[in-house]
């Protein structure tokens, strides 16, 4: 599908329309969740045709299925790819790539901050297929730069990272893959489309944890790719049999949240710097992590590549880890989870959550203080959750 028709309208209209008008079953106005297995072919040289993708429909629906299909053409739109594909979860749309892309004796390099699950990938499974991993210290970009120049087949970046909102240039650090020839992947989860669109900065793929953001509303899976048609098309192949499909149910789910991304991610970006700027004053707050702020030290980096700065963040209490079991008991309007991107505040240490496997000395090296909370905002009122937090810090 060209994305010539989407030439100068904007990201809420785009996540409204785009994928609806193709015509469903009746003339139904809102997209039908399609829960055939198969699809019925009377003609059997259509139905040939179809099978070998020389006529639009679908088969079965582990490869292709129309209610998935609207979600994939939305979040392709939104990205402005040529094309996209989706999963049954964000480490499925990753994890799917990474074996689609790299073979044996190939190299990737990437950061010491991805998110947990994929850190996995690189130094528990890639290593067993003899595929050499570099992870370099998150924001030297001199360094990843320099080992990309050495060469690699994929490089894998993720921006902001988690837990500490962490940085990469990555106008810089795709220039630096693309002259080595490597596929370029960034995994947009915590920016979305409203906030950075990295296929624009010259990115082969974007990858999606749809569960988060996307979605919007904690009930849903889900995973996504865009990008250059060939690389989506194998990493289709690739996934339509390994089997790690976006079911219909939430592909649904996911559609619905997406309606409302940039009304939410906008209210997100703004509660969440609000949030920040309360936290870095407070008298109980030791740090505050979030690239909104202006002496933060991915601020420049990020002014230039984002729109917004999302609505996560993190800080550090005073008084070390028992300062945070006294302080998240007490929060009223916040789920305390091992999750974010929803329309509720949500807060949770990574000491207990993302970075549970690590010991103390690991984290450390990470950068990731004992006290660190994790903190994704909602799309509350924020007097509420600055008075809740505040009464919270009153306590400790
Ligand atoms: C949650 C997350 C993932 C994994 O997504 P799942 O849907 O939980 O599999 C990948 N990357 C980032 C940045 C995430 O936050």
């Amino acid at each position: 599908m060209s994305n010539q028709k989407w030439d100068g309208i904007h990201q809420s209209t785009k996540a409204v329309w785009a994928g609806e008008t193709d015509g469903f079953f009746e003339g139904v106005a809102q997209v039908p969740i399609v829960n055939s297995v198969s699809y019925n072919h009377d003609d059997v040289d259509e139905w040939f045709e179809v099978a070998t993708g020389k006529r639009k429909g679908h088969i079965y629906s582990r490869n292709t299925n129309p209610t998935v299909k609207v979600f994939e053409e939305k979040m392709r739109v939104l990205e402005n790819a040529e094309a996209a594909t989706s999963f049954a979860t964000g480490m499925a749309a990753i994890s799917n790539t990474l074996f689609t892309l790299l073979s044996p004796g190939e190299r990737v390099v990437s950061v010491k901050d991805t998110y947990g699950g994929t850190s996995i990938v690189f130094l528990e499974h890639l290593p067993r297929f003899d595929i050499d991993v570099t992870m370099c210290e998150t924001e030297d970009q001199d360094e990843i730069e320099a080992e990309c120049l050495k060469g690699c087949t994929v490089l894998y970046l993720e921006t902001p990272t988690n837990p500490t909102m962490k940085v990469l240039d990555l106008k810089r650090l795709i220039a630096a893959g693309k002259k080595v020839g490597a596929t370029v992947v960034v995994d947009n989860t915590f920016a979305t489309p409203i906030n950075q669109n990295p296929l624009a900065l010259g990115a082969d793929l974007v990858v999606h944890s749809a569960t988060k953001f996307i979605g919007g509303h904690s009930d849903a899976l889900g995973g996504v790719i865009c990008g250059k048609k060939d690389l989506v098309q194998k990493i289709y192949a690739f996934r339509e049999i390994n089997g790690a499909t976006l079911d219909a149910n939430s592909a649904y789910l996911l559609l619905r949240g997406l309606k409302t991304l940039k009304l939410r991610i906008e209210r997100q970006n703004d509660n969440a710097m609000k949030l920040a700027t309360f936290l870095e004053n407070h008298q109980k707050v030791d740090q505050v992590f979030y690239p909104g702020l202006k002496n933060s030290k991915g601020h420049d980096i990020a002014k230039n590549q984002m729109r917004g700065f999302s609505g996560m963040l993190s800080f550090s209490l005073k008084g070390g880890f028992d300062a945070v079991r006294h302080f998240l008991p007490q929060i009223r309007f916040a789920h305390r989870a091992a999750h974010l991107g929803g329309v509720e505040t949500i807060v949770g240490p990574p000491r207990t959550t993302s970075h549970v496997e690590l010991t103390e000395a690991q984290r450390t090296k990470l950068g990731i203080p004992e006290s660190l909370i994790r903190c994704s905002v909602g799309i509350e009122d924020i007097e509420d959750i600055i008075s809740d937090f505040d009464q919270a810090l009153q306590n400790i």
